[in-house]
């Protein structure tokens, strides 16, 4: 989407936030492969366009549950860059002071509702604040983030069918990032052809779009927050994305036969590596099309919203902030024994 005058701040302000939870995964990422903490990391790669396109477009009262993978909608939402690191390693010092690590994270201030480590498991909790705010009539909105893999669970559906009998105010972000030539498409695990479609069943208006264009992604959420406000509705956003650590079926196949027909074992860290190297070689105009970062920083530089210096300094600004949160995370203290114990139930 091409940048026009008015939106050129709106456009360097999503830059931030998109390199922010991109160098944020990165570094998190890392720290987890060298051990530095536990339970490991799941980048989210690829759907940072979604996560800053609709966080920003929400208002501070409004109600966010995470996606699976969400630690960049959390990071998006605004919290900070070291709270959530440090929670990443279990510190005292972390957003929910060590206890919840990836899985569980939440910021009660930011109205940021806690990660929830099962499948779906989000999204009846999202429509139990949705009901709150529609009792309250206090026009707050629920957003609710989560993948394809969650339509396939019954809870899903009994969700859908809640909201939108009951027309509860709530945006639902489904984030498809299973295209036809992925890995794991879409089709393999679900025959409705769209997730859109299985809303529509249930009396929820959607809308299919580009989730790699942060700008799209930020107007339609604007413009679906407003009308859910005016008059309460559930409406389903399906955001399609593309898996960017992943390569085709194909070219995952020759891989492996190429292995085999070598005498090789196909082990997982080889195939890793031979991935790396073929997306490696990808043309820039493969990586513009797929990585919403790379998409946002092309259209900045032809609309001139910013010159590449400029936004060579945001990203070393972030890189920045990024390893401030690391060497914070690092410094802090583990949570005490006996807070194991608070905070358990309301005190
Ligand atoms: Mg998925």
């Amino acid at each position: 989407m091409t940048i026009v005058r008015e939106d050129q701040d709106l456009a360097l302000r999503l830059y931030r936030a998109m390199s922010l939870i991109a160098t944020f995964q990165e570094e998190a990422e890392a720290a987890a492969g060298r051990g530095e903490f536990r339970g490991g990391y799941s980048n989210s790669r690829g759907e940072e366009a979604v996560s800053a396109g609709v966080c920003l477009a929400m208002e501070a009262p409004d109600v966010l549950y995470p996606g699976l993978h969400g630690i960049g909608d959390v990071l998006a939402r605004g919290s900070e860059p070291r709270l959530v690191m440090a929670e990443l390693f279990g510190r005292a010092t972390g957003l929910t002071r060590g206890k919840s690590g990836r899985l569980h994270m939440s910021d009660v201030q930011r109205n940021t509702m806690p990660i929830n480590g099962i499948v779906a498991a989000s999204l009846p909790l999202a429509a139990g604040s949705a009901l709150a705010a529609k009792l309250r009539r206090d026009g707050v909105v629920t957003v609710c983030f989560f993948g394809d893999r969650a339509a396939n669970e019954g809870v899903f559906h009994e969700t859908l069918n809640f909201v939108g009998l009951w027309k509860l105010p709530i945006l639902l972000v489904a984030i498809n990032n299973a295209p036809p030539e992925s890995m794991e498409p879409l089709c393999e695990h679900n025959a409705s052809g769209s997730l859109a479609e299985l809303a529509r069943v249930h009396g929820i208006e959607t809308a299919i779009i580009d989730g790699t264009d942060a700008l799209s992604v930020y107007r339609q959420a604007s413009e679906v927050l407003q009308s859910i406000r005016r008059s309460p509705a559930p409406f389903f956003l399906e955001c399609l994305t593309y898996p960017l650590d992943e390569i085709t079926r194909e070219e995952t196949v020759a891989v492996l036969e190429g292995l085999r027909a070598s005498g090789q074992r196909p082990s997982r860290g080889e195939l890793r590596r031979r991935i790396s190297e073929i997306l490696a070689q990808k043309p820039a105009e493969w990586w513009t099309e797929r990585d919403p970062l790379k998409k946002l920083e092309a259209e900045i530089l032809k609309s001139a919203a910013a010159q590449e210096t400029e936004l060579a300094t945001t990203r070393s600004e972030v890189r920045a902030v990024v390893q401030d949160a690391i060497a914070f995370a690092r410094q802090s203290p583990d949570p005490p024994l006996e807070a194991a114990v608070s905070g358990v139930y309301r005190e």
